[in-house]
Order: C-alpha cells, then sequence, then structure tokens
C-alpha cells in the first residue's frame, strides 16, 4: 500500500502514520523526523534546513524532493510505505507522481485527519511541554498552521479529485482514532472508485 497522510500540524499524523504502518505492514517515512534527525546528528543537510525548521517554515523543494527520491529508493518501500508530512506542496505533488511513475507506481490513499483548529493549538501547546520540540511555541505554531493552510490544505482538493481521498476525523483516543482511520481506508479499497 501507498499511503499518504495529511493534516495540520497537531492533528496526531506522526503518531497515526506509526500504527498505521505497523498495521498495513509498510514503512513510515516522516520527512520533519529526518529533518530532525540531521539537524541532531549535525549533517550538512541539518546544517542547511535548521534555521527554516525552528521558524515553522518549508524547506525549499528542491531539497525536500532529493531526500524523499533517496529515502523512497531504499529497498524497504518497494512493497509500499506511508508518507507522513510529504508531499506538502503542489511541486512535491508532481514529484512524488513522477518518482512513482518511474516504476509503474501510483499513490492508492491520501487520508486526511481533520481537527478543529483551537484543539490544535491547545494539543501542540501541550506537546512543546512534553517534547520540548524547538519548533512548537506558539508564535511559531501559528506561522505553521498558516503555512499549512495556504500551502498543503489545498492538496486535499488534488487528491479529492483523483478519488483517492478519506477524510477522518482525529478528536478522541488515540486508539479510536487509529480505528477509525483502519476502517475508513479499508472501506475505501473494499468500495467502488468515485
Ligand atoms: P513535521 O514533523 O511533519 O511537522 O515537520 C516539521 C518541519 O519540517 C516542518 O515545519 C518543515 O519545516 C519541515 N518539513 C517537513 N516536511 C516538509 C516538506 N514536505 N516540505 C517542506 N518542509 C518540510
Amino acid at each position: 500500500m501507498r499511503l499518504v497522510i495529511l493534516g495540520p500540524p497537531g492533528a496526531g499524523k506522526g503518531t497515526q502514520a506509526a500504527r498505521l504502518a505497523q498495521h498495513y505492514g509498510v514503512p513510515a517515512i516522516s520527512t520533519g523526523d529526518i529533518f530532525r534527525s540531521n539537524i541532531a546528528a549535525g549533517t550538512e543537510l541539518g546544517a542547511q534546513v535548521q534555521e527554516i525548521v525552528d521558524a515553522g517554515g518549508y524547506v525549499p523543494d528542491e531539497i525536500t524532493n532529493t531526500m524523499v527520491r533517496e529515502r523512497l529508493a531504499q529497498p524497504d518501500a518497494e512493497g509500499g510505505f506511508l508518507l507522513d508530512g510529504f508531499p506538502r506542496t503542489r511541486a512535491q505533488v508532481d514529484e512524488l507522481d513522477t518518482i512513482l511513475a518511474q516504476w509503474g507506481q501510483a499513490v492508492d490513499v491520501v487520508a486526511e485527519l481533520t481537527v478543529d483548529p483551537d484543539e490544535l493549538v491547545a494539543r501542540l501547546v501541550r506537546r512543546a511541554h512534553t517534547d520540548g520540540r524547538s519548533d512548537d511555541n506558539e508564535d511559531v505554531i501559528r506561522r505553521r498552521q498558516k503555512v499549512y493552510e495556504e500551502q498543503t490544505a489545498p492538496l486535499t482538493d488534488v487528491y479529492g479529485s483523483r478519488g483517492l481521498l478519506v477524510r477522518v476525523e482525529g478528536v478522541g483516543g488515540v486508539d479510536e482514532v487509529t480505528a477509525r482511520l483502519v476502517s475508513a481506508l479499508d472501506a475505501h479499497f473494499a468500495g467502488p472508485r468515485p
């Protein structure tokens, strides 16, 4: 299964991505995690992106696309994957299509996690206290939400028009949301394509 999970910062994408990946037996690939581990390890890529990530902006497409291209070429992604945090821009959608097309593949389904915006800020402020992420203070959170609304939310229309979008409410307990996602995804695969 080639799955993309979309949703605003704080919607619980990372948590749900790990659970879904395990459920469907595919690797979860998080561009945010790859950037953060490069920053922590002090790599050249990390140095290039640190300021942008800390300020809540988007890393330029060329950098992100190259990184994803390399990651998807790894053997563990051959049979499927779950992308968390990519694509985030229209250019990244096109790049993902191009990468997959060279192997005769395409995205199978896109799950969108929806959560009320005030609830999102409250969650992210809580996460700032527990995880100590450098991009989780309130100003940066609002910036990340704005960037998401402007650049990433429109991608739901792109995938919606392809009949690939499955929308799931990201509220309630973690197990409850996972169960909702799995049943919506399974129903998508079982049902007729719109
Ligand atoms: P995330 O963990 O998905 O919230 O990502 C954390 C940060 O990494 C984002 O705020 C961006 O600065 C950067 N980032 C992650 N994925 C992408 C992407 N697909 N395009 C551009 N920047 C990204």
